[in-house]
């Protein structure tokens, strides 16, 4: 295995203008950074499900797994009882961690399993013509929903608060946000689950997001405080054209991970 080539020769099938280049150039970034520093591509591991996503199993040279769609983390979850030391990514997009794979996502949150979970939200299941995802918003319509969405979407950040995740946070696929959230996650001994919102260029536009976004950091927000993290999550409700829309980390706490509680026979 070539130590410091980070990026498979694969040609890239996303379509032009796709945020998810933005996602997999901010990986690369912070990957080839963690091997200058001394780590190896097997200190590693990705896992990525199914949907446009998961392509960027195929543009990583990383050890990993490409699984089932919706079974992101208990993949993870094996590969870290297997080796705790590994240093795990799990990639999905919003149809896979928030439909088929809900239970999982939950579950993994409440057991505090020490991997990153990078979801890439583009509000619709875009691999399969965009048919519309657990997060998509009211009215919103396409061939496949031709009278539009009458159920409201789910809120997954206040979800994963709620079951217990022990780091929460929201970026927008911009290659230097997903760099230094990778870092701050990585730093964080834990679960870390990380919504990347991301335009899908053909199924979902842009709903001016950039106009909307604010920092937590510069709100003084107090990622330590549940109740306040809660409350800067329902500023956004995925349906809203208008609202601001908090970017950064919600929340983040210290609490045993699984593999130590796990691996301690006491
Ligand atoms: Fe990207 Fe959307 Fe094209 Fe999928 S359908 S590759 S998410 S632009």
């Amino acid at each position: 295995m070539d130590n410091k080539k980070v990026r498979t020769d694969a040609t890239i099938t996303w379509c032009p203008g796709c945020f998810n280049f933005q996602v997999l150039a901010g990986m690369q970034q912070f990957l080839e950074e963690e091997i200058r520093k001394g780590k190896k591509k097997e200190d590693f591991a990705i896992v990525a499900g199914i949907g446009c996503h998961a392509k960027i199993f195929d543009y990583l040279d990383m050890p990993g797994i490409n699984t089932l769609h919706g079974r992101v983390p208990p993949t993870c979850l094996g590969m870290k009882l297997a080796n705790p030391s590994l240093n795990v990514f799990g990639f999905s997009g919003d149809g896979d961690a928030y439909a088929e794979g809900l239970e999982h996502t939950i579950s993994i949150a409440r057991y505090n399993v020490n991997f990153k979970y990078l979801i890439h939200n583009n509000q619709v299941f875009a691999l399969t013509l965009g048919e519309p995802s657990p997060v998509t918003e009211l009215g919103f319509k396409d061939t496949t929903i031709p009278f539009g969405v009458k159920v409201p979407p789910m809120n997954p950040i206040n979800l994963l608060l709620a079951a217990g995740a022990t780091f929460v946070a929201r970026i927008f696929a911009e290659v230097s946000q997903v760099k230094e959230i990778l870092k701050e996650a990585t730093k964080h001994k834990g679960f870390a689950f990380i919504e990347i919102i991301q335009p899908c260029p053909v199924f979902h536009q842009d709903a001016g997001y950039k106009e909307r976004f604010y920092d937590l950091k510069q709100v003084r927000h107090d990622k330590t405080n549940l109740k306040a993290a809660m409350e800067r999550a329902e500023e956004f409700d995925y349906s809203s054209k208008s609202s601001k829309i908090p970017l950064g980390i919600f929340y983040q706490v210290s609490r045993p991970t699984f593999e130590e509680l796990k691996l301690n026979k006491k």
